[in-house]
């Protein structure tokens, strides 16, 4: 058991590089010890790219299959130098159009890193986070930071140093505690080796976005197709699951009322997973949980991991959840609950 500490800081307020909680915080990664940190999408998992021992950490505390590679977190291009042997044209033009933010982009390695950040591959995943908090640790501890998602492997990424504390309290030594963060769901993992470049997975940055700048853009089949084995190691495992059996409704709202009649006379508490529109729509239900407005899906992925989350402790024994259209950020926002809902769907 390690005590994990607490720190509190205001991502708005100047000179966060000389704050001496982001010092403090950045003096234990320089030691090998691992701390959670907010970014702009979920909450990091952080320990120094280049120690081994140190990501071994991230490893253990998140119970994470060590098959499954890490994304390294840089503040600076020459950082990304530093780590890539080639920095090709595309990849020069997605970093300019969308870094710091919610895209991580795949490149040859150059060996910098331990090969337990890349579990053995050839190409390493990077990306340069927007999160001011993010920015100022990745600078004060002056390192290339490997950081996974700060939640047990399995469980819905955290948006809240409280999720994160739920998760790894007394595993990490410490937690930066920035807010809320703001994307609410993971980055835009984006294969730099391949033409046309590949969505890995779907986040942050939309898929039409990546196009507005590189045209032509494909998604990676392992996604969608049973039958193909996904390109990113991660996007294999089951993820995101609250405690009760998850299923998807695209039929909608008078389906799941539906649904719920049918449940009437079972002894299952049920819950709803649905958005401002419907708040009122389904009475019978146990517990209704509202993620957002559907008008403005961005609202959806803010809140989705922490719905996900507040299910576990109404105690519900099956969650039935509206769907979304796959357009923008829809994509990663249906990417995530259907993992969470193990692929179950009521057609
Ligand atoms: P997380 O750190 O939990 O946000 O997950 C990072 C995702 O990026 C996982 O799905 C990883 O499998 C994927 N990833 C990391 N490095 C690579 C890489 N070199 N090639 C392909 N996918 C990667
Ligand atoms: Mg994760």
């Amino acid at each position: 058991m390690t005590e994990t500490k607490l720190w509190r800081v205001d991502p708005g307020a100047e000179g966060l590089a000389d704050d001496p909680q982001i010092r403090e915080a950045a003096a234990c990664l320089a030691r090998g010890e691992i701390i959670a940190f907010p970014t702009e999408t979920v909450y990091g998992l952080g320990g120094n790219a280049k120690f081994r021992d140190s990501v071994r950490k991230i490893y253990e505390a998140k119970g994470r299959p060590s098959d499954n590679p890490l994304i390294v977190h840089v503040a600076t291009t020459e950082q990304v130098r530093e780590i890539c042997t080639d920095i090709n044209p595309m990849a020069k033009k997605l970093m300019d159009a969308f870094w710091p933010g919610p895209m991580t982009l795949v490149l040859p390695s150059r060996g910098e890193v331990s090969d337990t950040v890349t579990a053995g591959l050839s190409t390493v995943a990077v990306r340069m986070p927007a999160h001011p908090v993010a920015r100022a640790l990745i600078l004060a501890s002056g390192l290339p930071i490997a950081a996974p998602s700060a939640n047990s492997s399995g469980h819905p990424s955290p948006t809240k140093a409280e999720h994160v504390y739920h998760d790894l309290n007394g595993k990490i030594a410490g937690i930066i505690d920035g807010g809320e963060t703001g994307v609410g769901v993971e980055s835009t993992v984006v294969d730099c080796t391949l033409t046309p470049i590949t969505i890995l997975r779907p986040g942050g940055i939309s898929k039409e976005q990546l196009e507005q700048v590189a045209g032509t853009v494909a998604d990676d089949p392992g996604l969608t197709r049973p039958d193909q084995i996904p390109k990113a190691p991660g996007m294999k495992y089951k993820h995101y699951a609250p405690d009760a059996t998850m299923l998807l409704v695209p039929a909608g709202k008078e389906k799941i009322q539906e649904l719920i009649t049918d449940e009437k006379n079972s002894e299952r508490r049920v819950g709803v997973l649905t958005t401002e529109e419907n708040r009122e729509a389904f009475p019978e239900a146990d517990v209704v949980l509202c993620c957002g407005r559907r008008s403005d899906l961005k609202t959806v992925a803010h809140r989705l991991f922490a719905v996900l989350r507040d299910f576990n402790s109404k105690k519900v024994n099956v969650i039935y959840s509206e769907t979304f259209p796959e357009t923008g950020i829809g994509k990663a926002i249906m990417n995530r609950l259907s993992k969470a809902a193990g692929g179950r769907i009521v057609e």
